[in-house]
């Protein structure tokens, strides 16, 4: 029998997480596009992600990735695609004339060789102007480094992306991930649900 789950954040109850959860709003509309395979995986940090910061849109896929159905009035002059590469310009605020249009942050939400496979199988994403994060500190993410963006957690990736493009401080969503990660594993180091 599957155990009673929070009403707000879905985790079960020994492991809500909606006290530690801030609230963190901004212009920009996260757009995260999922490899339904990590969606289900105990560590992704999409999930917190939703729970604690504001726009956010999840677009589950699955393999083999034919489709992707993104929102309507995402265009190549108010998208910025998260993904490094020889020809991403870096996310830095000496750049921000180039995201001064920017309403959606695109990032991709799967181990790297299914971001390429992405990249390669989907021409709609191919169009988004790259951008790279850069002088980065060590991830807080230590379980398992299998994000797309520099082996940050897409949490982490995202947080720094927004404070750069909003002149924000993020700080509280990655805390919140590492708050949620410490109580979660602490009552259950084997197992968390999801
Ligand atoms: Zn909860």
């Amino acid at each position: 029998m599957s155990r009673p789950r929070c009403s707000q954040c879905q985790y079960v109850h020994e492991q809500c997480v909606c006290d530690l959860r801030p609230s963190l709003v901004s212009d920009i509309h996260l757009v995260i596009v999922q490899d339904k395979r990590e969606a289900h995986h105990a560590k992704n940090t999409v999930r917190l992600l939703s729970l604690a910061y504001s726009p956010v849109s999840i677009i589950q896929i699955a393999e083999p990735f034919v489709a992707l159905d993104l929102p309507d009035d995402m265009s190549v002059e108010n998208t910025l695609l998260l993904y490094p590469g020889e020809d991403a310009f870096p996310l830095v605020r000496e750049n921000s004339e180039q995201f001064a249009s920017t309403k959606y942050l695109l990032l991709l939400d799967a181990t790297w060789r299914k971001a390429k496979k992405m990249m390669y199988s989907l021409d709609h994403l191919r169009c988004f102007p790259k951008v790279a994060l850069t002088d980065l500190e060590e991830s807080n993410y230590n379980i398992r480094k299998t994000s797309v963006s520099h082996g940050l957690s897409t949490l982490e990736a995202s947080a720094r992306a927004l404070e750069v493009i909003t002149e924000t401080d993020m700080t509280p969503l990655v805390n919140f991930m590492i708050q949620s990660h410490k109580r979660q594993w602490r009552l259950h180091p084997n197992i968390v649900s999801v």
